[in-house]
């Protein structure tokens, strides 16, 4: 299939255009040269007096795998609050508002012109059913981050001093579950939740069997994971999320990996709105963005991504086990717990964010005031580290609110006065032009991934994965059009994955599925290595080395990123 998208305003940052009327060819499910696309046999969209933009990449969503599952059996309510309905030979029908089913993820993503996701958090173990999930998603292209900080035998190495077993068997875990980048979640927390303890531990408390430190993980997976050249870098949830005074935690993480790298990035500090908090206690809590916003302009180790808020239900979920504890207590509700062996424990509790509320209002705001605060927006992402601090459904509101002040100021009208004083969202005057929100939606969580080359922009040979908004940037006034801005970002007028319209008019015409990309290593983990490991699986897991590994086949479409 050819396109021809003509006479659009074209934002594609990784390539410095900035609203130019241009024409973008599509043939092959690539960009190319208009010029070599014929007119006459190519399908024609006016895009005049409209915007033209890659699809959207969204780093951080948890859309699939054993913790989503359990969200949606424990909020059966979820069902009826949203569906669609079968279309017969265009899309299949789907329920859920907070954790939809997996093809209705697909769909949504494609409504709002986004087309490749990351779901972020996977123990290898549970990894199979993660892929069965994904391989069910259409519409975008999805890569899966592995959960590795508790992971029995990598710490056993690590323990010892052994970094070359460690870095060989960090190698075969991520190929053997078809993963693409390592995720570290309150990092050492699982072992010592195996005794029902480890809330608030930090970053150099001891971690019991081990004799290991959070410090001493967090900087041996940045130096491995450098060594390593993974594409991304690692993908950090901080120690002590959630816990007021937890800012001071985040600031010595960022900076304990400083010397990983001489240039470059070295650390992803993923959510920092959970970990922005300063004050002792719930009652005295303050925004700390400023602080984390200061560090991050004056060193370019770090990037962030948002985990804004919304007020409403949402699902909390995460490999936090004693995080999610503590937050039972706190919401009185709901709560399910699960260990996975050997290597991580996780958590899931409904949760509601009340306007009214004085530390939800100061959580609503952290999101934004980092975003606003942090002047280089190539490093940091719009997320609300869905389900957790809103659906993902929520990034149009999150755009508009971003592109204007006066939005901000209806909002904060609504919220705790006690909650706005601790925060610095009231006094913040910047609004992010359309540009920046491209940078921050598309091309720089494509460049934070590394998969920049084909993802986020649209030059030639990118893949064609384009989205086309109703928006005039000669007509509007971003910052008093809200709303439209809002609506616009809701329903793509069109969206294209793969060089085929599969949304027209914010509805579903077309359904196709995008591959799943996972890295592989040129060197080969060492087989001595490999051997140890198979010793040490006999001895702790109930599942056999050889049913643990996941075959390329079980990927509905895979593709290699080759490191080294
Ligand atoms: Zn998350």
């Amino acid at each position: 299939m050819e396109l021809l998208i003509r006479n659009g305003f074209v934002y594609d940052p990784l390539n410095g255009v900035n609203g130019e009327v241009m024409d973008i060819g599509v043939k092959n499910g690539k960009i190319v040269d208009p010029s070599e696309v014929d007119p006459l046999k190519a399908k024609v969209i006016d895009a005049k007096g409209k915007v033209v933009m890659p699809g959207g990449v969204d780093m951080h969503t948890h859309i699939a795998g054993a913790k989503v599952n359990a969200g949606r059996v424990m909020m059966p309510g979820d069902h009826y609050d949203s569906f669609i309905k079968l279309v017969k030979g265009v899309h299949r029908s789907g329920t859920g508002k907070r954790t939809p089913s997996t093809f209705l993820a697909g769909y949504r993503y494609a409504k709002m012109g986004w087309t490749t996701v990351a779901e972020p958090a996977s123990p290898p173990l549970k990894t199979r059913h993660t892929h069965e999930e994904l391989n069910d998603v259409p519409m975008v292209d999805k890569l899966c981050f592995l959960l590795l900080d508790s992971n029995r035998i990598l710490l056993d190495y690590l323990s010892q001093g052994n970094l070359y077993n460690f870095k060989h068997a960090l190698m075969w875990f991520l190929e053997a579950s078809k993963c693409y980048a390592v995720k570290l979640v309150d990092p050492g927390v699982a072992v010592p939740w195996t005794w029902g303890r480890g809330y608030g531990m930090d970053l150099d408390d001891q971690i019991e069997l081990f004799g290991l430190t959070p410090r001493e993980i967090v900087v041996n997976f940045a130096k491995v994971n450098e060594e390593l050249k993974l594409p991304h870098t690692i993908h950090v949830h901080c120690n002590k999320l959630g816990i007021p005074g937890n800012c001071e935690t985040t600031l010595k993480t960022m900076d304990a990996v400083s010397g990983v790298k001489s240039d470059g990035l070295s650390i992803h500090i993923t959510h920092i709105q959970f970990n922005s908090y300063l004050g002792d206690s719930w009652f005295n809590l303050k925004s700390g963005s400023e602080k984390i916003a200061d560090y991050v302009n004056k060193h370019s180790h770090i990037s962030l991504d948002a985990g804004q808020i919304d007020f409403g239900t949402a699902i909390t979920m995460t490999a936090d086990a004693p995080f999610e504890f503590a937050l039972y207590h706190l919401a009185r509700w709901k709560w399910a717990g699960a260990e996975v062996e050997n290597e991580c424990a996780a958590g899931i509790v409904p949760f509601k964010y009340k306007k009214r509320n004085m530390v939800n209002t100061v959580q609503w705001c952290i999101g934004l005031e980092v975003m606003l605060i942090v002047k280089d927006p190539w490093r940091v992402i719009l997320s609300t580290d869905h389900p957790n601090g809103a659906p993902f459904t929520r990034y149009p509101k999150f755009i508009a609110l971003l592109m204007s002040k006066k939005y901000r100021e209806e909002i904060m009208k609504k919220l705790s006065k006690k909650g706005l004083k601790s925060s610095v969202l009231p006094a913040v005057e910047r609004e992010y032009t359309l540009y920046e929100i491209v940078i921050t939606t598309r091309a720089a969580p494509a460049k934070l991934l590394g998969i920049h080359e084909f993802k986020g922009h649209l030059g030639v040979g990118a893949d064609a994965d384009v989205a086309i908004y109703d928006l005039n940037p000669e007509e509007m006034d971003f910052s008093k059009d809200y709303v439209k801005v809002k609506e616009a970002f809701s329903k793509a007028l069109y969206t294209i994955k793969g060089g085929e319209i599969v949304v027209k008019d914010g509805e579903v015409v077309k359904e196709v599925f995008g591959e799943t990309i996972a890295v592989k290593f040129k060197e080969r983990p060492d087989p001595e290595v490999v051997k140890d490991m198979e010793a040490k699986f006999r001895e702790y897991y109930t599942v056999s080395f050889s049913n643990y590994v996941i075959r390329d086949e079980e990927i509905r479409k895979l593709k290699y990123m080759v490191c080294g």
